[in-house]
């Protein structure tokens, strides 16, 4: 009982509902506007206006028309056709509309608009339905929505919506009424309240068709309280009108005919010829229900003449088939058969054999066609699940692992690295190590000569010490000239033992310094005093160092083991009776230092290999291997060249030149 007053209080005002604020301000608009802009402008009143002042709707769209025509914009001729042709449909005057239907259509094919070329099919395509021309309807309605699907338009609503209007006709409920819900989705979604209100009340027809009666009247009162909103006393008459219709098939005549009324009124207010004829039809059946067979009689007969002028086939059929009753009822047996076979014959006329049987395999075929497209797209769902799938087994089976990996081989390579730094500073280590070594080799080498060097002016001092004092024992009184010999002998030795011990002092040091101011003249010479032992029987050493002495900057150890290293291998060289000559010349801002010995020389072959470590003609002999490599390092650490000539059993010929750091 609620509920029918919360619907008599929408039904008051629906009819009597106002233009909406932005109708106003478009009339403002339209009053300052001229050539294509007032067109829209009094297109877009036109559209607004259709459903509730279609006189005013069609003088809109009639000057949009007309100014149109005289700008020879061809696409907005086309629109304005196509309003005058809505209008005309609202009011029930189908042949007249599927005339503007047309031609808008025609001048769209023409220009080539796909848009209003989609638009126009699905016009044509109601106007068809109505005409109960169902196959060509659909026909329409399928073309206009494959453009919309090729030109991505979303708002396709009633073209969708109006496939559903065919296949309901054709009993093929379910199917109809996915197209309905899917059409009131897309107008959910797009917003558009008007198709909502469409596509709503077509749901709640589908579900009176079904006996879903509850659920078709919440369709119903949806859209009605929808249209009230929009003011759409078009749509919202058609709300009225079936609910009244659900409220009579349960027994609420009174309300029944409560709805009918306001509807009636609704349709009537809005010149809804269509509406109306339904609007008697449904009322006709209640008086005829409520058992007022001469009122009943007299309101279908009013729909029939609005059905037949508007060959309404569809209302026609279901009129017929209600004068079949009513005069059953009324006991007019003859008249109710003759009623039946009309209407059985009109029934044939519109459903023709072959079309019928055209008709009813179309929804065959568009339910294939969903399933398939259903099946593509739980295909493609399925598809990407696959690659979601796949997706996580490659993370699972694949990252994952590989991370493992990478992480492993990160921290091989991180071991590695550690290793390998740990191996360089091993190599350092080494390499220092062989500094050393070599350093130890030279000195156990030199060793013997050391001891024997130093031993020799000790014995000078021994030996001139006790001849000194046996020979100031025995004379006692003897002159001091006498003993300036032994006393000669005597300092001899010791300079020479100081001096052994000086350039031993050489080795002896650990720090490496690069910036000692070395004397190259005093290394060279250390370096031949300890090799004096050596050398002495076997060569002669001719020295050409230049007069002044030279200084050069870096490690006066290394520098001397460098020498010292030359030197040697020079003094191995020569078996006996050789010269070793030391040279110094300073040229070009070095000093050049050259060592030339008389020996044994390098063969081709070796010379290729004298640099590298441990390469050793010397085995036999505790030769290393090491000096010429160590020498080399030493050189380069000193910014200086090294340059070794030779030529077998001729003697060899090394050049080491040495930035000069300043001469004295
Ligand atoms: P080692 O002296 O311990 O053999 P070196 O690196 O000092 O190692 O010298 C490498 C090799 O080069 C020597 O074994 C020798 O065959 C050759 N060599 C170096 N200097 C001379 C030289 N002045 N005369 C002949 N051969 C030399
Ligand atoms: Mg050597």
């Amino acid at each position: 009982m609620k509920r029918f007053f919360i619907q008599i209080a929408l039904v008051s005002s629906l009819v009597y509902s106002s233009f909406g604020q932005a109708n106003d301000s478009l009339r403002v608009i339209l009053s300052n506007s001229e050539g294509a802009e007032k067109v829209k402008i009094l297109t877009e009143l036109s559209r607004s206006t259709w459903h509730n002042y279609p006189k005013q709707a069609m003088a809109y769209s009639q000057e949009a028309l007309k100014i149109s025509e005289a700008l020879g914009d061809s696409a907005n001729i086309s629109i304005s056709l196509r309003c005058i042709g809505a209008i005309k449909y609202y009011q029930g005057n189908h042949e007249e509309s599927l005339d503007y239907m047309t031609r808008g259509l025609d001048i769209a094919l023409k220009i080539s608009d796909s848009l209003l070329i989609s638009q126009g099919y699905n016009n044509v395509g109601v106007l068809q339905y109505n005409l109960a021309n169902y196959q060509t309807a659909l026909e329409y309605f399928i073309r206009s929505r494959e453009i919309k699907k090729r030109i991505g338009d979303v708002h396709q609503a009633a073209n969708v919506n109006n496939m559903g209007l065919v296949f309901e006709i054709l009993g093929e409920h379910d199917l109809a009424r996915s197209y309905f819900l899917e059409a009131y989705e897309i107008a959910v979604k797009s917003a558009n309240r008007s198709l909502q209100i469409y596509t709503q009340n077509d749901l709640g027809i589908s579900h009176i068709n079904t006996s879903e009666l509850d659920i078709a009247r919440d369709y119903f009162e949806e859209a009605l309280v929808l249209a009230k909103k929009i003011d759409n006393v078009n749509y919202g008459s058609v709300s009225l009108r079936r609910i009244g219709q659900v409220v009579h098939m349960q027994g609420d005549y009174d309300s029944a005919f409560y709805f009918y009324q306001q509807s009636l009124e609704a349709s009537k207010s809005i010149g809804d010829k269509r509406g109306i004829a339904e609007g008697y039809s449904f009322l006709s059946k209640l008086l005829c229900d409520q058992g007022k067979v001469k009122e009943s009689l007299a309101v279908l007969n009013s729909s029939h003449e609005i059905a037949n002028g508007l060959k309404l086939g569809h209302q026609l059929l279901e009129n017929l088939k209600l004068y079949s009753v009513i005069h059953q009822k009324n006991n007019a047996e003859e008249r109710s058969i003759q009623y039946l076979m009309e209407y059985i014959k009109l029934r044939d006329s519109l459903f023709q054999e072959v079309a019928v049987r055209n008709l009813s395999l179309i929804p065959v075929k568009i339910k294939e066609e969903r399933d398939r497209e259903k099946l593509a797209q739980q295909n493609t769902e399925l598809h990407s699940k696959g690659i979601t799938n796949r997706l996580y087994m490659y993370i699972l089976f694949g990252v994952i692992p590989l991370i493992i990996i990478l992480i492993v081989v990160f921290k091989k390579n991180y071991k590695a690295y550690r290793v390998l730094r740990e191996s360089n500073e091993e190599v350092k280590r080494t390499h220092e190590l062989l500094l050393q070594s070599e350093k130890m080799a030279s000195l156990g080498m030199l060793a013997a000569g050391l001891g024997h060097e130093i031993n020799n002016p000790l014995n000078f001092i021994k030996n001139g010490t006790l001849t000194l004092f046996r020979k100031i024992e025995k004379d006692n009184k003897g002159s001091i000239e006498s003993l300036e010999p032994y006393f000669d002998i005597i300092s001899d030795g010791v300079n020479r033992a100081s001096s052994v011990v000086k350039s031993l002092s050489h080795f002896s040091k650990e720090k490496v310094d690069m910036d000692e101011k070395c004397d190259i003249h005093d290394i060279i010479e250390n370096c031949l005093v300890l090799l004096n032992f050596e050398i002495k029987y076997k060569s002669a050493v001719v020295k050409e160092l230049t007069k002044k002495s030279v200084m050069v900057l870096g490690d006066e150890g290394k520098l001397h083991q460098a020498i010292m290293s030359v030197l040697s291998n020079a003094a191995d060289a020569i078996e006996k009776d050789g010269t070793i000559t030391v040279t110094t010349k300073v040229n070009n801002g070095n000093v050049v230092v050259n060592v030339k010995d008389t020996g044994v020389g390098i063969s081709q072959e070796n010379m290729k290999h004298i640099n590298e470590p441990f390469f050793t003609t010397k085995g036999h002999e505790g030769g290393t291997g090491l000096g010429l490599f160590i020498t080399y390092s030493i050189i380069e650490e000193h910014n200086a060249k090294m340059e070794v000539l030779s030529e077998s059993n001729e003697g060899t010929e090394v050049t080491i030149s040495i930035p000069v750091w300043r001469s004295k």
